[in-house]
């Protein structure tokens, strides 16, 4: 079963991950967590190349190039052997994200990033996707405590009003997989939402 987690930053989505994990885990699932970018020793190499605040120069085709060379690696390296052996993947961002960053936010044709995620999910696709929707306040609070900004949280408020919007235009279009949970202050309020959202695809 492939779970994958969505939304803005500071949405809280690492801490219902872990959440989450722990539960499966509990009852007995095999969990593998990953991030993306990410979750491969090339993956985070390229994460770490795609977030540095020292690459201010990046063109939009470069990035996204990035993003999906990262995804092809984990998705052949890492979830497609996992989904085999019948483990629960839990991912923190997924093509959803690109849909939104790059093609929302950064303005690249919509066409071209669903062909370009095609191209790197290579037919693995989440089974439920959770949109964690952060709150004004929820964020700033978890913002507030986060160490250093990456180069994309320096970004300007109209690039992230943007996705945004992409991220609720994703969740209009397929609600059958992507499910909206609203981030509340206490996580373990919003956990619970989680939970039913994600009852679906894995039952108790
Ligand atoms: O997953 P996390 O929230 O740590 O994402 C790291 C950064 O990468 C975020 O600032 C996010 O805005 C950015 N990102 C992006 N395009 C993606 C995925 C993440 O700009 N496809």
């Amino acid at each position: 079963t492939f779970v994958t987690f969505e939304g803005g930053d500071g949405a809280g989505k690492s801490t219902q991950i872990r959440f989450l994990a722990r539960l499966l885990e509990e009852r007995g699932r095999e969990v593998v967590r990953l991030r993306e970018p990410g979750g491969t020793a090339v993956g985070e190499a390229l994460r770490a190349v795609v977030l540095d605040p020292a690459h201010k120069v990046m063109s939009d085709r470069a990035e996204l190039l990035i993003y999906e060379a990262a995804r092809a690696q984990i998705v052949d390296e890492v979830i497609r052997p996992a989904l085999q052996r019948g483990a629960v993947v839990l991912c923190d961002r997924f093509y959803d994200s690109t849909v939104a960053y790059q093609g929302c936010g950064r303005g690249i044709d919509a066409a071209f990033i669903d062909a370009a995620n095609r191209f790197a999910c290579d037919g693995v696709a989440p089974d439920v996707t959770v949109l964690l929707l952060a709150s004004g306040a929820a964020v700033r609070s978890r913002m507030d405590r986060r160490a250093g900004a990456d180069r994309l949280e320096l970004a300007g408020d109209a690039f992230h009003r943007r996705v945004a919007e992409g991220f609720d235009q994703i969740a209009l279009a397929e609600p059958e997989r992507v499910k909206t949970v609203e981030s509340r202050v206490h996580r373990a309020d919003t956990f619970r939402a989680v939970l039913k959202a994600v009852s679906d695809v894995l039952p108790e």
